[in-house]
């Protein structure tokens, strides 16, 4: 399948032909431009890294659920130390996920 991209926007298409409208801000086909196949390798890696950094915040966001249930329940001060050692941790993680896919998106350049 190649990817299409729309000239005005940025919108990428995949399909084997051009779409007949963009689908976010409707310009005609005649504005999309086939992209090579080295750019469209680029964005098919981009998204599966996306979605390995979307993968790892939701798990992220569980180590966080866990360890706050552990602090709660504090049972004793070596426990609590390390829940709240993970939950840092997995704060510290999550921003930098946020702050690499804000890069990412802000290039706009790999869709
Ligand atoms: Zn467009």
């Amino acid at each position: 399948m190649s990817k299409w991209q729309c000239g005005v926007c940025g919108y990428i298409f995949d399909g084997d032909e051009a779409p007949e409208k963009c689908p976010k801000c409707g310009a005609p086909k005649e504005e999309f431009a086939k992209l090579d196949e080295e750019t469209a390798s680029k964005i098919e890696r981009s998204r599966f890294t996306n979605s390995l950094h979307i993968e790892l915040f939701t798990l992220l966001e569980k180590v966080k659920e866990i360890s706050e249930k552990g602090i709660k329940d504090e049972l004793d001060p070596p426990c609590v130390k390390l829940f709240e050692a993970a939950k840092a941790y997995a704060v510290d993680i999550q921003q930098r996920i946020k702050a690499e896919l804000k890069g990412h998106m802000s290039k706009n350049k790999w869709g």
